[in-house]
C-alpha cells in the first residue's frame, strides 16, 4: 500500500475502535489519539530509505532503521513488541498526561499498516523464517497498482461519509 492507503485505512479503522474506548472523550485525547494513529500507521515503513515517514524522521532515527531489509523486523511480531513497548516509554516520558492515549492510537496505526500489508499481494513475514502471510481478499494487489487506486477511492468516500455522519450526530445532539 502507498503511504496515503495507509494513512487512510488506518485512521477510519481508529474512528471505528474509538467508541469503544470510552476513557478517549475529551478533544485533547481524540487530538493526541489521531497524531498517534497517523505516525503509527506510517512508522512500519522506516525500514525503506524512500518511505514517506523515513522523509519525515530526521537522520539520526532513521539511519539505523534504514539499513533494515524491507518488511522485515519493523513487520514482524519481535518488532511489533519491541517498537510499541519502546513508544509506550517514549510517550511516557515526553508527554505523561496523555501517553495511553498516544499508545493505543499508534499501536492502532501500526497494526492497521501491518494488516494493509498483508492484503497486499506480497503478504507479510509475520514469524522470521516462516512462510509469507496472506489474507486473500486481494491476492492480486500490488502496490501502487490501479487496484489500489480504486481501494483508496473507496476508503476516502467511506471517511467522506463517517465525517459527515459525526458532524450530523454533533448538530443534532449539542
Ligand atoms: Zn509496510
Amino acid at each position: 500500500m502507498t503511504y496515503k492507503t495507509h494513512i487512510i485505512s488506518s485512521v477510519i479503522i481508529a474512528e471505528i475502535i474509538l467508541p469503544l474506548t470510552p476513557f478517549i472523550k475529551d478533544k485533547h485525547q481524540i487530538l493526541f489519539y489521531f497524531i498517534a494513529v497517523f505516525f503509527g500507521s506510517l512508522f512500519p515503513d522506516i525500514d525503506e530509505p524512500l518511505s514517506k515517514i523515513s522523509k519525515m524522521l530526521p537522520n539520526f532515527v532513521t539511519y539505523f532503521f534504514n539499513k533494515l531489509k524491507h518488511r522485515g523486523f519493523t513487520h514482524n511480531v519481535f518488532g511489533i513488541f519491541t517498537i510499541n513497548i519502546f513508544f509506550l516509554m517514549f510517550f511516557y516520558i515526553i508527554i505523561n498526561k496523555y501517553f495511553i492515549v498516544c499508545s493505543i492510537g499508534f499501536f492502532i496505526g501500526y497494526i492497521s499498516h501491518l494488516f494493509g500489508d498483508i492484503v497486499t499481494y506480497q503478504g507479510l513475514v509475520l514469524i522470521p523464517g516462516k512462510k509469507a502471510t496472506r489474507l486473500g481478499v486481494f491476492k492480486h494487489f500490488l502496490v501502487g497498482s490501479r487496484n489500489e487506486s480504486i481501494i483508496y477511492l473507496l476508503f476516502l468516500i467511506v471517511q467522506i461519509l463517517i465525517a459527515i455522519a459525526f458532524y450530523l450526530t454533533y448538530r443534532y445532539i449539542t
